[in-house]
């Protein structure tokens, strides 16, 4: 086996089952950072415009990786929740 069968065959065993969609390949391994604020009735306000990237047209997945930050805002440390 030669090298570059080799590195192929590391490539493909590395990739997810996913990626292979071809449609959104292009968009996979980004990350997109979406941040929230937790209100106090527990319910989630989005901060960034953007929001979650749209799924994909064709596998319906979104390819993006997604950073999540929830922002508690509290008063004082013992409305902190665990
Ligand atoms: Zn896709």
């Amino acid at each position: 086996m030669n090298l570059r069968k080799r590195l192929r065959k590391i490539e493909e065993a590395l990739r997810p089952v996913a990626a292979s969609c071809p449609a959104c390949l292009h968009r996979r391994g980004l990350v997109a950072l979406v941040t929230s604020e937790l209100l106090p009735d527990g319910t989630e306000s989005p901060i960034s415009e953007d929001g979650l990237p749209p799924p994909c047209d064709v596998c319906g997945q979104v390819a993006e990786e997604i950073l999540h930050i929830v922002e508690e805002v509290v008063t004082s440390r013992e409305d902190l929740t665990p």
